[in-house]
Order: C-alpha cells, then structure tokens, then sequence
C-alpha cells in the first residue's frame, strides 16, 4: 500500500474496495479448476467450430468455381460438352462462319472465321445455339452444311485506302 499512498492522484476508496475484493491471490479451489477446465474445453470447441467453417468456406468457394467453369480442367469441360450434347442438344448443322467487312466505299470482304455446330433443344426445339469447333473436331457427314456472316462496317478498306493516302505495299507487319 505504501507505494500507492506516495502517488497523490491514487484514489484511496478505489484502493481499500480492490484490496477487500481481492485480499490476496489464492490458488484456485478445485471448483475453480474445473471452471477453468470447462472454459478451456470451450475455447477448443469454438476453435473446432470456426475450423469447420473455414473449411466448409473453401468447399463452398470451389464448388462456386467448378460452377462458374475456372477450376475445371480442360478434361472436365471436354466431359462437360459431351455430356451436354448427348442430353441436352442435338447437332443440326455444320456452319460456317464468315466476317464481312463492309467499308463506306461500298465494297466489302469476307473471311471465313471457323467452324460452328448448329445444336437445337432436345427438350424444346426452339432452343438454337452454336458452338465453335473445338480443336480436333471433326464435321458430322450426315449433317447439313450451312454458312453464316458476321456483318461489320469499316471505314476504309484495299480498294480505297489509296484514295485516302494510304497504301497496303509498305505496311508493317503488326505482331503485338
Ligand atoms: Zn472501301
């Protein structure tokens, strides 16, 4: 107590209630031990608890994954697209698909994109979709054979880019 009463800011009551609250530190009784116990049981519990959830957190975050197609193989999509053609699309039609170029001159270009599989609903037929070849795909012979375009308008192309100053003779080769 004697170095509590030198400091003139120590509030005496405060002093004397702390000392008869806590006369002085005893070892804990055996009920106290077992209270101790319990809460030590407890804290292993919310431990167990909060590693569950964060387990359960990482399941839920892969399956979310899975879902959103990242996280699948290339396997898992190949097995995927199978699966989704055998049940739930029929392949109608090998299409090809063309980009046309329509510049403001008038004139225009086309390019063959690639390969798409014209697929209907197997459930409702007035479902259409169109998938692109993926690499190794072959054409289905006993489908029909349709093309496709994609129109894009440009503002300049071969035929009248020299009227507009430019010229396709020295043009760089652009590898970016
Ligand atoms: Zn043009």
């Amino acid at each position: 107590m004697n170095d509590f009463s030198d400091d003139p800011s120590a509030d005496l009551d405060d002093l004397e209630i702390d000392s008869l609250a806590n006369p002085k530190p005893a070892p804990p009784s055996d009920a106290e031990e077992e209270a101790l116990d319990d809460f030590d049981d407890l804290e292993n519990l919310l431990g167990e608890a909060m590693e569950l959830k964060a387990t359960a957190d990482k399941v839920k975050a892969a399956r979310a994954k899975a879902k959103s197609g990242f996280g699948n193989t290339p396997e898992d999509l190949e097995r995927i697209r199978r699966w989704e053609l055998a049940n739930e699309w029929k392949p109608v039609a090998n299409v090809a698909l063309f980009k046309r170029y329509v510049c403001a001159c008038g004139k225009h270009s086309t390019v063959f994109e690639g390969m798409m599989l014209e697929q209907i609903g197997r459930y409702n037929p007035r479902n259409k979709r169109w998938t692109a070849f993926v690499e190794g795909q072959v054409m289905n012979a006993d489908l029909t054979k349709r093309t496709a375009i994609r129109r894009m308008e440009v503002p300049m192309c071969p035929v009248c880019l020299p009227e507009q100053g430019f010229s396709l003779a020295d043009g760089l080769e652009w590898t970016a």
